[in-house]
């Protein structure tokens, strides 16, 4: 029997493109840059290369704030200091909080039958931040991110001590709900927790076989849940 639920939150609750687009407009203005579409796709590209590694453990998250924007500024080629811009793209990136259609009916439905707590890779400040910006913050028992939680999804250690800090629940007795196949599906399903695959790209494939559940929106998690 399911007593908790466990929520990644970027692209699954707050739409990170979303969040992302918001954040490199306001700093690029703050720092005199012209932001265009190419600078979006360019970041996507590389974000999502760098976010990768990160889920491989061959790149943690201060490297990513080191080199993200060194690398898009070099292809983009515009000459201005990767490391510190980051900064001004964090502190946006902080504020925005753009909610994925449904994710506020879905977490007050969800919390009023099961512990829910999220679990994200993204850092504490920041994520409790827009999740209260959002207004959905209450929603949760737990925000468990690997900076607090000292290890990052898909580790094994991660879902381990998630499972410890809802007091000591069974593998089986949760649901990992996430939109990343690696980081969310693969991560808890190696610790025998239900998985719940989120098809938010609406990539539309086969389910794949190490999800329990596939929806392509949340509002689709009550027919199960
Ligand atoms: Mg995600």
């Amino acid at each position: 029997m399911i007593k908790a639920v466990l929520m990644d939150i970027d692209n699954t609750l707050l739409d990170f493109n979303e969040c992302a687009k918001y954040a490199m407009r306001c700093s690029f203005g703050e720092c005199g840059l012209e932001y265009t579409e190419r600078v979006a796709q360019t970041f996507f590209k590389i974000n999502t290369m760098l976010w990768n590694d990160i889920e491989k453990g061959i790149l943690d998250k201060e490297g990513l704030y080191k080199v993200r924007w060194k690398y898009i500024f070099r292809e983009l080629g515009i000459n201005t200091d990767g490391e510190e811009f980051e900064k001004y793209f964090l502190k946006y990136l902080s504020r925005s909080f753009s909610t994925v259609e449904g994710a506020h009916d879905i977490l007050k439905y969800l919390s009023g039958k099961y512990l829910l707590s999220a679990a994200s890779n993204g850092p504490q400040f920041e994520q409790d931040n827009r999740l209260k910006n959002a207004g959905i913050y209450d929603y949760f028992k737990n925000v468990f991110t690997s900076e607090a939680v000292g290890y990052p999804k898909p580790k094994k250690e991660f879902f381990m001590i998630c499972l410890e800090k809802m007091g000591n629940l069974l593998p089986s007795e949760t649901i990992m709900v996430g939109d990343s196949l690696n980081a969310d599906i693969v991560g808890a399903k190696n610790c025998g927790i239900v998985t719940c695959w989120f098809d938010y790209e609406q990539i539309n494939c086969p389910p794949p076989s190490h999800a329990d559940y596939t929806v392509n929106s949340l509002a689709q998690l009550k027919s199960f849940l």
